[in-house]
């Protein structure tokens, strides 16, 4: 778990007469590490480390889930009718992560099949929600922004988000008949189409790809010159973290100098030492980490979890980016928060912790109308010339953008707001707010102090 990632690294004593370590050894049994399920406590740790072993040892079938977990008579019923439709998977590491004592834990939410599943359209729940399909020239490419492209590369995912956007080419059996792809087409559109400065490998999870077929796309975009940004989408380091293991992957991705990783963490759980240590590598090769969350009902749709992600995402130097609304996508509706929710987290973020750690609260619009950022407002009247906006402490300040000196006060009988505007007051500030009363008690001081009889107005108007 995080805690462990902040411990000191331990200092390994060089022996005399040589200047390296081979690096081959295992991992020193101080490595942190996250916990695994019983049911692979006998599985060595140079398995367990290896992601082929992970990949292989997924969990895919219902049969093992009913193991693994307890579920009711229903939950079970309903888990073996969705196996029928729905791809499943879930590696024993991310598995591990799943305390098995809480039916609503947050990783098994995401990730083990749910009943809820199986309501059909709660609302207006559809196979595309985003209409990615319809703006795609080429099979596989959406082209919606002016200036960037997304490549659906794969139908392959390490594990099977519940609440996928894209379920019906991922999750979804036989799915990937509906989004077919052309690699080559898709290339050649984009290198036809100098516009573009900007590309998303997505999928299903990239970083699944064989690795010729990942060689194919990073090499030919890289050669693109109007190219400036590559974008890797990937869960791998949320769900299997040993895969950034492997040199070859991350050399490839190193060598192109256009990538960055846009990775999708959602709960401050999955910030693991072995999250940590996978983002570490792809930080070493030189690409900037960005996060996607999704804002999912039961699993992130609070103040204390999102700080507690972001300041974790932080931690390992992972930049939230974006908190997504979750899109109406078939069989997810249960996930499903009103907007208001992610509203009011982004009103107990801003300001409230590191701007870095603060996310972008988005709602992707139907008919492809894209990303719509939403938050708080914080421009809460304007006249010709001063706006009045508020902070996040709740401070209404009358502001004059041009600099010019205000007019005089009118007199016209007002308050509030509108007494700022017409200038007979220039700040409102909450009672009892913490900074202006730290300002206060050291005005109280260097007034014992000189004596001087000086005070501060304490409203915080002058600065
Ligand atoms: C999200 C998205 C992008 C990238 O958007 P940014 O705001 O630049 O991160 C590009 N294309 C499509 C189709 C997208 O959904
Ligand atoms: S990793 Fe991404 S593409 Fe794959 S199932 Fe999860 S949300 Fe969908």
């Amino acid at each position: 778990m995080s805690e462990s990632s902040s411990s000191p690294a331990t200092l390994v004593a060089i022996p005399s007469g040589t200047d390296f370590r081979d690096d081959d050894e295992p991992p020193s049994p101080t490595t942190p590490r996250s916990r695994r399920h019983p049911a692979w406590s006998d599985i060595s740790d140079a398995e367990w480390n290896d992601w082929r072993w992970q990949a292989q040892h997924a969990v895919r079938h219902a049969k093992q889930l009913v193991e693994l977990l307890s579920f009711s008579p229903d939950e079970i019923r309903a888990i073996q009718s969705l196996e029928a439709q729905y791809k499943l998977a879930i590696p024993p590491y991310y598995f591990s992560l799943i305390d098995p004592e809480d039916r609503l834990d947050p990783i098994r939410l995401q990730s083990v099949p749910s009943p809820l599943e199986l309501l059909g359209a709660v609302g207006a729940e559809e196979e595309d929600p985003l209409d990615e399909d319809k703006d795609s020239p080429v099979p596989g490419l959406t082209h919606r922004y002016p200036d960037r492209a997304l490549l659906v590369t794969t139908h392959v995912c390490t594990m099977y988000c519940r609440f996928c956007t894209r379920k019906r080419a991922t999750m979804k059996r036989g799915g990937w008949d509906s989004v077919s792809r052309d690699d080559r087409r898709m290339v050649e559109y984009i290198a036809g189409h100098p516009e573009i400065h900007d590309v998303i490998i997505s999928g299903g999870d990239p970083l699944t790809l064989p690795i010729e077929k990942l060689a194919f796309f990073v090499e030919n975009l890289t050669a693109i010159p109007h190219l400036d940004v590559i974008r890797i989408g990937t869960r791998v380091p949320v769900t299997l973290p040993q895969r950034l293991d492997d040199d070859e992957v991350v050399e490839l991705l190193a060598e192109s100098g256009k990538i960055w990783i846009q990775t999708h963490f959602n709960h401050p759980r999955e910030v693991t030492p072995e999250a940590d240590r996978a983002c570490k590598k792809l930080r070493m090769g030189g690409m900037p980490i960005n996060n996607h969350a999704v804002l999912l009902k039961g699993v992130n749709d609070s103040l204390e979890t999102q700080r507690d992600l972001c300041r974790a995402l932080l931690r390992i130097k992972v930049r939230p980016y974006y908190l997504f609304h979750c899109d109406p996508v078939t069989g997810a509706g249960h996930f499903r928060t009103p907007v208001w929710k992610g509203i009011e987290i982004i009103e107990g973020l801003r300001g409230h912790i590191s701007g870095l750690g603060v996310p972008t609260y988005v709602v992707d619009a139907p008919r492809g109308g894209g990303k719509i950022p939403l938050g708080p407002n914080y421009l809460l009247s304007a006249s010709n010339d001063s706006v009045v906006l508020r902070n996040y402490e709740g401070m209404i300040i009358h502001y004059h953008p041009t600099g010019d000196a205000p007019g005089p006060a009118s007199s016209v009988e007002t308050q509030g707001v509108s007494a700022l505007l017409e200038g007979q007051a220039e700040v409102l500030v909450p009672e009892g707010n913490p900074r202006l009363r730290r300002r206060a008690l050291k005005a109280a001081k260097a007034n014992g102090s000189n004596g001087n009889g000086h005070h501060s107005n304490g409203d915080g108007a002058s600065h």
